[in-house]
C-alpha cells in the first residue's frame, strides 16, 4: 500500500524521469562508443593487416638475391682470392650491375670481421655489422647516418675454397615506404602507424617525432645502452607511453599526444601485428576522438529518450490520479447531494410539522385574545359599575334634596329660589346623562376596520371625566395639554378604553404618594400624533419593567388588578397602527403611544 502510495507521487516520477535520463545517456554511451570502437577495430585489422603484407613484401621482394649472388662466379673467384684487386674490381662492378637491376641501396661483400672487400660503390659499412656476423643473423636493420633513415640489411654468407669467409650484404632503404605511410597518415587524419623492432624502439612511424622513441619506460642505462649500440642515427627520443604486450583484434586504450596536440594526449585504440620473421611489432593506432564524439552525441540522444519515456509515464500516472479524482468528487457529490435531498425532505417535513403546530398556537391565541378582551371589558364595566353607582348615587340625593328643598320653597312662594335650585337639578341631569352617555359609547361594539376620525382632545376628557370618582378624592392635579383641533385615526370607544386604563394606572400609582399629578401631553410630527400619560407615581422597579406588557402580571392586590390593562391596551393601540411603550421618569413612569393624524372632518352628530 505505502509503494502504491510511492510510486503513485509526483516526486517519484521526477525521480524516475532523472534516473531514465541518466541510464538512457550511460547506455546510449556504452553502446555507441562499444560499437564505433568495433568499427575501428575492425577497419584497423584490416590495414595493420595490409600495412603487415606490405612491409613484408618491400622487405621479401629481394629475399633470394644475397643467395642467387652467393653463387655468382667473380664472387666466387674473389673469395678465392680476397686481397686481389683485380678480382676486387669484377666483383664490385658485377654487384655495381645487380644493384642497379635489383633496385637495392647497395650490395657489398665484407670479411667476417666486417671489413668490406668489394662493394657495388664505395661506403661505410654499418658500425653494427661485425656484431651481426659475430651473432650469424641473416638479417638487421640499422640507420644511416647520412640520410637519417633507416636501413634493412640482407646477409647471405659466402664461402670460398680458401679459409677465409665473407658474406654478402645487401641493403634496402626503407624511406619511400615509410615516405607512402607519412603520406597515408596525412590523408587518414584517424589513423597512425608505426613500426618497432626487437629492442622496443620505433624505427619506422607515420609521425615523424615518434621516430627513435622508446616504447613503455625505458630507464637512463638502457637508453645509454640503446644510444650505444649504433643502431640508431639519432638520439633515442622520449618513452612512449605504449604496453609491451597488446591484443591484435581488440586492441587497447592509450593515450598518446600527437604532436601540435595542447592535451596530455589523445584517446586512441592500439593495436598490433607481430612480424615474427622480421623480429618486428608493427603497432596501428586509430583515433577515437571521433568515435567518442559521435558516443557523447548518442549520449544525449539517449537521455533525450530516457526523459521522454519519464514524461510519458509522468503523463500518463497524473491522467490516472486526475481521473481517479474526478471519479471521487463526483460520487462525492452524488453522495453530498443525496445526503442534502434527504436533509431537505426532512427539513420539510419538520418545517410542516411546525408549521402545523403553528397554525394551531394561532388559532388557540386568537381565542385566548377573544376572551381576554372579553374579560377585560368585563373588568373595566366592573371598574365603571362601581365609579357609576358612585358617581349617579350622590347627585341622586342631592337632586332629591332639592327637589323637597323647591317643594317647600314654593309653598313660601319663593319662586326665584325653585329657579335656582331647579337650575342645579338640571346641571346634575345633565352631568348624569354625560356619564351614562359615556357608557353608551364604552358598551358599543367596535368595527373591525379603523377608519374613524377620534378628536383626541374629547375622548382624553372622557376618560377623565369617567375616573373622576377616583381623582376628585386623591385630589390629582390634571395637566391636559392637547391641541383642540386634532383628530387621530383610531375608535373611539377602543382609545378611551386606551387612556381610561393608563389613567387608571396612574392613579393606583400615586394612592400612596403626597404629590399626584397626572400629564396628558400630545406632540405632532410628521403625520403623527405622540400621546404621552405621565404620573408622579412610585414607577415600576428594573425588574418588573420588562414584564409589564405580560398578560396577567400585577403587581396590585388579589381582586384589584387582572394584570391584563396593558396587554389589551397595547393591542388596540397596534390595532390603530402605532405602538404603546413604557418609559420610567425620575418620577413615576410614562406611558406612550402614537397614532395617525386624521384629516379634520365636522363631528359626528
Ligand atoms: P392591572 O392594573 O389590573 O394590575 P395592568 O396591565 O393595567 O393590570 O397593569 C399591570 C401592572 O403594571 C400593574 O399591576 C402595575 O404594577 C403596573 N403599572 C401599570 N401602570 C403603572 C403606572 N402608571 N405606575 C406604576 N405601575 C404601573
Amino acid at each position: 500500500m505505502r509503494l502504491l502510495r510511492l510510486l503513485s507521487r509526483p516526486g517519484f516520477h521526477l525521480f524516475l524521469t532523472g534516473a531514465l535520463m541518466v541510464l538512457g545517456f550511460v547506455l546510449a554511451h556504452r553502446l555507441s562508443e562499444r560499437s564505433g570502437r568495433d568499427q575501428l577495430s575492425a577497419l584497423s585489422t584490416e590495414r595493420l593487416e595490409l600495412y603487415a603484407s606490405n612491409l613484408a613484401a618491400e622487405l621479401g621482394r629481394q629475399a633470394s638475391l644475397p643467395s642467387l649472388l652467393a653463387i655468382d662466379p667473380t664472387l666466387q673467384a674473389l673469395m678465392l682470392a680476397p686481397g686481389d684487386a683485380g678480382r676486387q674490381r669484377s666483383a664490385s662492378q658485377t654487384l655495381a650491375r645487380v644493384n642497379v637491376r635489383a633496385g637495392t641501396s647497395q650490395i657489398f661483400v665484407a670479411d667476417l670481421q666486417g671489413q668490406v672487400l668489394t662493394a657495388s660503390e664505395p661506403l661505410t659499412p654499418p658500425a653494427r655489422l661485425p656484431e651481426v656476423l659475430a651473432q650469424g643473423r641473416s638479417h638487421f636493420f640499422a640507420a644511416d647516418p647520412v640520410t637519417g633513415s633507416t636501413d634493412f640489411y640482407l646477409l647471405h654468407p659466402l664461402r670460398g675454397s680458401g679459409p677465409a669467409g665473407g658474406v654478402i650484404v645487401v641493403r634496402f632503404n626503407l624511406a619511400p615506404l615509410e615516405a607512402t605511410w607519412v603520406d597515408l597518415g596525412l590523408r587518414s587524419q584517424n589513423e597512425r602507424i608505426l613500426v618497432a623492432d626487437d629492442q622496443d624502439v620505433v624505427i619506422m612511424s607515420s609521425v615523424q617525432p615518434w621516430k627513435y622513441a622508446v616504447l613503455g619506460h625505458a630507464d637512463p642505462s638502457r637508453r645509454a645502452a640503446l644510444q650505444a649500440s649504433a643502431r640508431y642515427p639519432q638520439a633515442i627520443g622520449a618513452d612512449l607511453a605504449l604496453p609491451a604486450a597488446l591484443e591484435a583484434h581488440r586492441g587497447r586504450l592509450v593515450r598518446l599526444p600527437l604532436p601540435g596536440d595542447v592535451a596530455e594526449g589523445r584517446p586512441m585504440l592500439a593495436q598490433q601485428r607481430q612480424l615474427v620473421p622480421l623480429g618486428l611489432r608493427l603497432v596501428a593506432l586509430s583515433d577515437l576522438t571521433e568515435v567518442r564524439q559521435r558516443a557523447q552525441l548518442a549520449a544525449w540522444g539517449g537521455a533525450a529518450f530516457g526523459a521522454s519515456v519519464g514524461l510519458l509515464v509522468l503523463y500518463l500516472s497524473s491522467r490516472r490520479r486526475a481521473l481517479r479524482q474526478l471519479t471521487q468528487a463526483q460520487t462525492a457529490l452524488r453522495q453530498a447531494h443525496a445526503q442534502l435531498e434527504q436533509l431537505v425532505d426532512s427539513r420539510t417535513a419538520e418545517l410542516r410539522h411546525t408549521n402545523d403546530a403553528l397554525k394551531t398556537q394561532i388559532a388557540q391565541r386568537l381565542q385566548t385574545e377573544g376572551e381576554l378582551l372579553q374579560a377585560s371589558k368585563l373588568a373595566v364595566l366592573g371598574q365603571m359599575s362601581a365609579g357609576l353607582s358612585h358617581e349617579v348615587n350622590q347627585p341622586l340625593t342631592a337632586l332629591r334634596a332639592l327637589a323637597r328643598n323647591s317643594i317647600r320653597l314654593l309653598e313660601t312662594g319663593r319662586a326665584d329660589a325653585v329657579a335656582a335650585n331647579l337650575q342645579i337639578m338640571d346641571d346634575m341631569v345633565e352631568r348624569m346623562s354625560q356619564i351614562t352617555r359615556q357608557l353608551k359609547n364604552f358598551a358599543r361594539k367596535a368595527d373591525e376596520q379603523v377608519t374613524g376620525s377620534v378628536p383626541l382632545l374629547d375622548s382624553v376628557r372622557n376618560a377623565l371625566l369617567l375616573l373622576e370618582h377616583r381623582s376628585r378624592p386623591l385630589g390629582v392635579q390634571t395637566d391636559v395639554d392637547v391641541p383642540a383641533d386634532l383628530r387621530v385615526r383610531a375608535e373611539a370607544n377602543r382609545l378611551e378604553q386606551v387612556l381610561v386604563n393608563l389613567f387608571g394606572n396612574a392613579m393606583d400609582a400615586m394612592a400612596d404618594e403626597t404629590e399626584r399629578r397626572l400629564s396628558v401631553h400630545v406632540t405632532v410630527q410628521d403625520g403623527r400624533a405622540l400621546v404621552q400619560v405621565q404620573d408622579s407615581g412610585a414607577g415600576v422597579g428594573e425588574a418588573d419593567l420588562h414584564h409589564l406588557f405580560e398578560p396577567f402580571f400585577t403587581t396590585k392586590p388579589a381582586g384589584e388588578g387582572l394584570g391584563l390593562g396593558l396587554v389589551i391596551s397595547a393591542k388596540i393601540v397596534h390595532e390603530f397602527g402605532g405602538t404603546l411603550r413604557a418609559r420610567p421618569l425620575p418620577r413615576g413612569m410614562s406611558f406612550e403611544f402614537d397614532l395617525a393624524v386624521a384629516p379634520w372632518e365636522s363631528p359626528d352628530v
